[in-house]
């Protein structure tokens, strides 16, 4: 019988976006209603954006900016979902698969914990993945820094990738 051997590799991703008015506030690809939204480049998703730079980092393919640089027209206004398929795209063709994301919102507001269920599954779905594999936290910054002025929400993301050695 053989036996089956998995190689594991970890990555970690972090993004922060500027709060501003007149945008609609994406977290996950799930519209948060709230009077202000994230500046960016299309729809500052900064939870989509540190996955996938986390995702990038753990299967050695560098970060978002040199996958998709804002200096390229193509990517301009593309969808952060739209990137993030092109990443799950990358990872298959290299045999990746996630074991799991651990995912933290920093932001004092607004309040996430209504929020945390649809963001999870939304993000696992992204993933294509089982919403047990993924987990959300959301923590305030004690009124400090930017995000603690609710000037910004920052995010944190670790991910585990596994793919079978030949
Ligand atoms: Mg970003």
């Amino acid at each position: 019988m053989t036996e089956i051997t998995y190689e594991y590799r970890s990555g970690i991703g972090t993004d922060i976006h500027r709060l501003v008015p007149d945008r609609r506030l994406m977290l996950g690809r799930v519209h948060i209603p709230f009077p202000l939204g994230l500046l960016g480049h299309s729809d500052g998703d900064v939870v989509l954006h540190a996955v996938i730079d986390a995702l990038l980092g753990a299967a050695g393919l560098g970060d978002i900016g040199m996958m998709f640089p804002d200096t390229d027209p193509q990517w301009k206004d593309a969808d952060s979902s739209e990137l993030f398929l092109r990443v799950r795209e990358h990872l298959k063709k290299y045999r990746w698969q996630l074991v799991n994301a651990d995912i933290i919102i920093h932001a004092e507001l607004p309040k996430l914990g209504p929020h945390k269920g649809q963001i999870r599954r939304s993000v696992a779905d992204l993933l294509d993945t089982d919403f047990a594999n993924v987990n959300i936290k959301a923590k305030t910054a004690e009124g400090l820094g930017p995000v603690g002025r609710a000037e910004a929400i920052e995010v944190t993301c670790v991910v585990l990738l596994k793919r079978r050695v030949k």
